[in-house]
Order: structure tokens, then sequence, then C-alpha cells
């Protein structure tokens, strides 16, 4: 491909509403421009890049026994209402009404869509296990599209759903695919670890994303790096094991802290730390039960081990009013409880609390603080500590008991358990030996392409630009040519169009522009690979190749076009086992 020929929107400023750095440099080299909010155009450029992913995860995809189908984007409301989810959706789903009143939504994702299709197609345990996917567009109305196309209303999807006789087989199929993700990240450039997730009711292994480690990362991972734990920081279970041992602490005694309510403030009036005191967070779950948590002041209410621990589908903080309404005092809220107020309140107590330590925390009355509580002494009843707190830095490891460190990580993949819950829904049931009706179990597995762009960019750039990895730079190699005369041009073509006609992935800058400007764009660009022929090649016959990751650039003097070959292919053939090393 000559430049000349090309459409190479370049630019040398950061686009103003551009944070992170994949996205600056996307719009920098011309691989996508912005369209709106949340919706981005590929450009010739991006659009190579984002083939030569989709052909890596087709590629592993097919390879795996997997197999691609494609179905329609528009999907009927139908479909999402006998699985509940045209409700649960919410705003995330752009819904559009056809000319006949009848409404469809622009699919988010496709679980409604492949088991409706797939009911009628498996009907014996003959036709399991089977895993089905597209590589497809997804819309979806994020509250907040950022990050370029990190997070965009609409982008590509590799979504595939696996359909087993029973949770063996389903286990096989996941496995498989947590080992296909690797190796697709892998091939990608990308060094990715796969994180114990939150799998709802489904509890145990049933979900694990895929994370980039990057401080853009929206999610929070707790790792320890020797034992190889990595998890969510909200599924990380937290094992406590405090120290039994009993300590004499002065009687329980009521103080008046007038306005003093938050731990900030209660752990500064009396002086102690706020791991010392025990603060009380109020939920309401599914509409029904209202919930308030006693956990220690220096830790984080996790929703999600609430959630799991009622099997419940929503939970949310409960309003002044409605605290009030209980007859509790908004920052003053303790275990010390009257029958009345109880009855309507479930009370836990988080695992963080030791229950012979003493504590600050509410006297239940306005303007009061209790201070000696010791759980052990001063409740009457018996505590049953469960652990419902988020993970923090220096938390012991589950597997060793080792301190966990937390990083930030980007979300590329995600493999589900989905277990019944639309085999149930779409009544996907097979005949097995005996022909008995059997209730088929589901897997679902998705990979999003565009993030995956981006993040590749995220972890693999400087200040000059991007450092694609040569298995999705969108072309391996970059001529950058100086030519003052024609014949000179006509000299340098000869070179291209042999290197060219040899199938190199090739990209020719013959702009009429000066070295330093190209220069520039080949490292914004990132291509892995330069071949440089300028004042010194007219001169000298020198050959110039630079290796845009290490910036190592060496000259040569080639007597033929085939040794130059010989010298790229060889450099190609390191950048390309230096990728399979990735893991
Ligand atoms: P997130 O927590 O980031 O919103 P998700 O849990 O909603 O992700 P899934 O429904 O599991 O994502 O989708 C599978 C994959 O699709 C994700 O791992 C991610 O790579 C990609 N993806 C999801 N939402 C977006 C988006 N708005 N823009 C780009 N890619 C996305
Ligand atoms: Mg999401």
């Amino acid at each position: 491909m000559k430049a000349s020929k090309y459409i190479l929107p370049t630019t040398k400023d950061d686009p103003s509403d551009a944070q992170v750095n994949s996205h600056k440099l996307m719009i920098r080299a011309g691989l996508v421009r912005k369209a709106s909010a949340g919706l981005y155009h590929f450009l010739p450029l991006g659009l190579k890049v984002f083939k030569k992913i989709e052909s890596i995860i087709r590629e592993e995809m097919d390879l795996s026994g997997a197999l691609e189908f494609s179905l329609p984007i528009l999907t009927l409301s139908e479909v999402w209402e006998q699985s509940g989810r045209w409700e649960k959706m919410g705003k995330e789903m752009f819904r559009i009404k056809d000319r006949h009143e009848v409404f469809h939504c622009l699919g988010p994702t496709h679980e409604e869509s492949f088991s409706s299709l797939m009911k009628p197609i498996l009907k014996s345990y003959k036709d399991l296990p089977k895993n089905v996917y597209q590589i497809h567009t997804k819309f979806r109305d994020e509250i907040r599209p950022r990050f370029g196309v990190i997070r965009s209303r609409e982008f590509v999807m590799k979504d595939a759903y696996s359909f087993h006789l029973d949770d063996e087989s389903l286990d096989e199929t996941y496995q498989l695919m947590r080992k296909v993700y690797r190796k697709i990240f892998s091939r990608c450039g990308l060094k990715t670890i796969p994180v114990q997730a939150d799998s709802g009711s489904m509890g145990g292994s049933g979900s694990e994303e895929f994370m980039v480690i990057s401080p853009i990362g929206e999610e929070t991972l707790a790792i320890q790096k020797e034992s190889g734990y990595a998890g969510n920081v909200e599924k990380t279970p937290i094992n406590w094991e405090h120290e039994k041992v009993e300590k004499i602490f002065p009687e329980l005694e009521k103080v008046s802290t007038p306005n003093e309510k938050s731990i900030e403030e209660i752990s500064k009036f009396f002086s102690v730390e706020s791991k010392n005191t025990i603060k009380a967070v109020l939920f309401k779950i599914d509409e029904k039960h209202n919930v308030v948590l006693f956990i220690r002041g220096d830790r984080e209410a996790n929703l999600v081990k609430l959630k799991n621990q009622f099997s419940a589908t929503e939970i949310r903080p409960l309003s002044e009013p409605e605290i009030s309404k209980l007859g509790l005092v908004t920052g003053f809220i303790g275990p010390i409880l009257t029958e009345e107020i109880s009855k309507d309140l479930k009370i836990l107590f988080d695992a963080s609390i030791n229950s012979t330590d003493s504590y600050i925390l509410g006297a239940n009355e306005l303007d009061f603080h209790f201070k000696n509580f010791v759980p052990c002494r001063d409740l009457k009843k018996e505590i049953n500590y469960k652990d419902y707190s988020v993970a923090m830095e220096n938390d012991p490891c589950p597997i060793s008991k080792k301190p966990l460190s937390l990083e930030k990580g980007i979300e590329v993949g995600h493999i589900f358990k989905l277990g019944q819950k639309y085999s149930k829904a779409f009544d996907i049931k097979v005949s097995d030996k005996s022909g008995k009706m059997i209730t088929t179990t589901m897997g679902c597995y998705g990979i999003g392409v565009n993030r995956t762009i981006a993040t590749i960019i995220e972890q693999a750039n400087d200040e000059k630009g991007i450092i694609f990895p040569i298995s999705v730079a969108p072309f391996e190699i970059c001529l950058v040519s100086i030519s003052k005369t024609e014949s000179e041009y006509s000299e340098i073509e000869k070179i291209y169009e042999e290197l060219n006609k040899n199938s190199l992935d090739i990209f020719w800058d013959d702009r009429d522009l000066g070295a330093g400007f190209k220069f520039k764009d080949s490292e914004l660009i990132g291509f892995p690979i330069r071949l440089s022929l300028g004042k010194s090649f007219f001169e000298k016959k020198e050959y110039s190749i630079l290796n845009r990751k290490t910036g190592e650039e060496k000259t040569y003097q080639f007597s033929t076009i085939s040794e130059l070959e010989k010298e790229i292919l060889s450099l190609r053939e390191k950048l390309f086992g230096e990728i399979t090393t990735i893991v």
C-alpha cells in the first residue's frame, strides 16, 4: 500500500475530550474518528487492526470446534420478555418500534436470540455439546461512554454460547474456552489474567473475567503473585482470623458527640483509628427486606457479597426518610436496638469485627455514641459474623494467607457458566439415551474486539506513539523513503514492488513530505518494522532498519533485494516469537 493513495489523517495534537493514551493515540494515528458520544468511525488503518484481531479470534474459535453464525442485530422484544430481561436491561437497551408498532431492540448481547434459535435445532443428546458464536455488533446505551472505544455505545463482540447435557460437559467447554482465550489474547500481544468474577447466585468458579492490568482499568483486582490468586475485590473472600485474647475493657459508656457523625469525625473526636469504630450501612434488598450491616469503620460494604447472601437481584441504599421511618438516627446507629426497631430489620455483622475487641459506635440517639463497646460482652445474643466487605490491600490471600495487593484492570473478555437460566426460559430440552427429556445447561463467552484494540495500545505505547505487536499491526513494515527526483522515486518503487510481490505486509510512505514528518508518523502509528531509504541510500546504498519496540536501528549494505528481504523476515520472525511467549 502506498501512502500517497491512502487516507492517513494523522494529527499532532491530542483530541480535547480524550483522557487516556489509547484514545488519544487511536485518534492521532488516524485509526478512528469520533462520530458522536460513544460512537466511532473506523478508518482504513484502524479497520486493518480490527480485522487482524477478528481473524485471530475466528481462527482460535474455529480450531476449538465452535461454529460461526450471524444473527440479526435487531431482536424482537418477545424473546427478551421470555427471559425477563426486557424490563431488567433498563436504559442500557436501545429500543425501537417498527411500523407495525412492534418493539425491537438493538441487541446488547445475544443469549435470548441464540437460545430461541437453538431450541428447535437441538433435539437429542447426540446433538450436544455445541458451542456457537458470532463476531457481531452490539449496542449498549452506556451511562458513561468513555475512553474512546473502551466503553462505547456500539461495539463488536465475539459472543459464544455453549449447550450441554450436564455440568461436567459445561465445565469441559468452559475450561477449553479459558485456554482458547489465553491463546487469543497472547496472539494479540496482550498480557491478560483470568480473574474470579461475580457469578451472581451461581457461585463457585462459574465466572472469570480476562483482565489487563492498567491504571485506567475500571475494575479493582486483588492479586497475590506467589500463590497466583487473582480475584475481583468484590469476589475475593476474606478469611478473618482474629486473635481471641480476653482483654479487660472499661465499661460501656454513652458519650455526647454533638454533630459528630462520619467515621472520620468520630475517629478524630475519640482519638482512635477508624478500624476501632463500627459503622452501620443500610440497604433495601429486592424491595422487600431492610438490612443493616455493622462493619468496621475502615471497611467498605460489599454489595455483591450481600446480594449473593440473599440470592437477591437488586440491592440499593436506604434513603434518609426510610431510615427515619425505621426509628433510626443517621450517623448514630448502633447494634444495641430496641425490639420494636429490630423486628423490621435484618441485622448483619461483618467478620472484620473482632467480638473480643472494643469499639466506638452509635448509641441510637441523636448526638450520642458508645465507647468501650465489646461485642461478645455487650450484645446479649450470639452473633454470626460473615464476610461482607470489599477486599483491601494487605488482606490475607484466600489461598496462601499472604498479603494481597490491589491493581486496576480492564476487562477484555468474560467467560461464564450460565447454568439453566436460559435453557429453562426457552425450554431447551434434548432427549437422553433412554428417551427422557433433559433440560440443557449453558455457558457464554464474550470478547470485546474494539476494547481489545484499545487495551493493546494502552499496554504498548511510548511518548512517540503506538508500539503495535506485530500480529495486530495495521502493516508489519513501513518503508519510509526520501527521494528528490523521479528516478529516485522509481528506484525505491522497484524495491517496494519486489517486497510487496513477495507478500510482505508493507506500507510505503511515498508522500512528498519531509523526512522528519514521515518518521514521526511511522512512530505514531507504531509500525513494528521501519525500513528507511533516504540520502545515504542514494549515496552509499545504505538501508536502515528500525525495530520500533526496542528503538534499535541498524544500517546494512545489501547487494540484492533478497538479502534485504531476508533481514526483514528474520526481524519479523523474531518479533512474532516474542509474542507467542506472552501469557
Ligand atoms: P463492563 O463491566 O466493562 O461493562 P460487561 O460485563 O458489561 O463489561 P460483558 O457483557 O461480559 O461485559 O461483555 C463481554 C465483553 O464485551 C467485555 O469483556 C468487553 O470486552 C466488551 N464490552 C462490554 N461493554 C462494552 C462497551 N460498552 N464498549 C466496548 N466493549 C464492551
Ligand atoms: Mg457493562
